[in-house]
């Protein structure tokens, strides 16, 4: 049986774990710096495995001297690279951008297409990209699950799952529709600056009493607070 530190979270908490992250910031937004959907598309095939910081600093050249399809085309691969050199696997994704490009060109017009299936079908882009594109660039209320949220879901007990795709359909499940197009932004950013892969700072987040682990987290902390204080007294008396 379940018991409440393992137990998926209830709807009404789930609720209140939402409302909770909308005050804070009710209109979340990437961390990736983009002005149109094939500036996000890029930026995002650029950001697997690296940092958002990282990205931004590489793109803001790259987009100054090339923002289409037709003028990344034109940089080449020698020239793309050198504009996004330091980040992780620039040979591999420097080839997706602009395999992709010449897709964009050739099937969509330039365009980067807003339907599931012809993001998909584009080298570099896999669903959790095609997720932000739709998302971000669409407004569609989808939920792309990255490292963070794969984390914060499991742990808080909002949305298990072994797999980015299981926690993605759970997620899918359980998150209240007013909430859905945001839902992306709220737990990435929750996961990326608070409930942090290494030391989740479980005493200061707003999430404490809603998730199994912050529960357990606290538990664990009065427990020890108690045994310390019966120390203390047995030695002064
Ligand atoms: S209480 Fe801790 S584990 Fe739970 S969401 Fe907050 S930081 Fe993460």
């Amino acid at each position: 049986m379940l018991t409440g530190e393992n137990a998926p979270m209830k709807p009404s908490q789930i609720e209140t774990l939402f409302a909770r992250l909308a005050e804070l910031n009710p209109h979340p937004r990437t961390e990736l710096e983009y002005r149109t959907p094939f500036e996000l598309l890029v930026a995002v095939i650029l950001s697997a495995q690296a940092t958002d910081v990282g990205v931004n600093k590489a793109t803001r050249k790259l987009f100054a001297v090339a923002n289409t399809p037709a003028a990344m085309l034109a940089l080449g691969e020698p020239g793309l690279l050198r504009y996004i050199a330091s980040i992780g696997l620039c040979n591999a994704k420097a080839r997706h951008i602009l395999a992709t490009c010449r897709l964009l060109l050739e099937r969509h017009g330039g365009e980067v297409p807003s339907v599931r299936a012809a993001l998909e079908a584009l080298p570099g882009v896999g669903r959790k990209t095609a997720n932000v594109v739709l998302n971000t660039a669409f407004g569609e209320p989808t939920i792309a699950v990255d490292t963070h949220i794969f984390r914060v879901a499991n742990r808080t007990g909002l949305a298990r799952g072994k797999t980015p795709l299981a926690v993605e359909r759970a997620l899918l499940r359980r998150v209240p529709p007013a909430y859905r197009q945001n839902a992306h932004h709220w737990l990435i950013l929750h996961g990326r600056y608070v409930c942090k892969a290494r030391r989740p700072q479980c005493a200061s987040c707003v999430l404490a009493d809603l998730c199994a682990q912050g529960v357990k987290a606290a538990r664990i902390h009065a427990t020890a607070t108690n045994a310390g204080e019966s120390n203390r007294h047995r030695r002064r008396s």
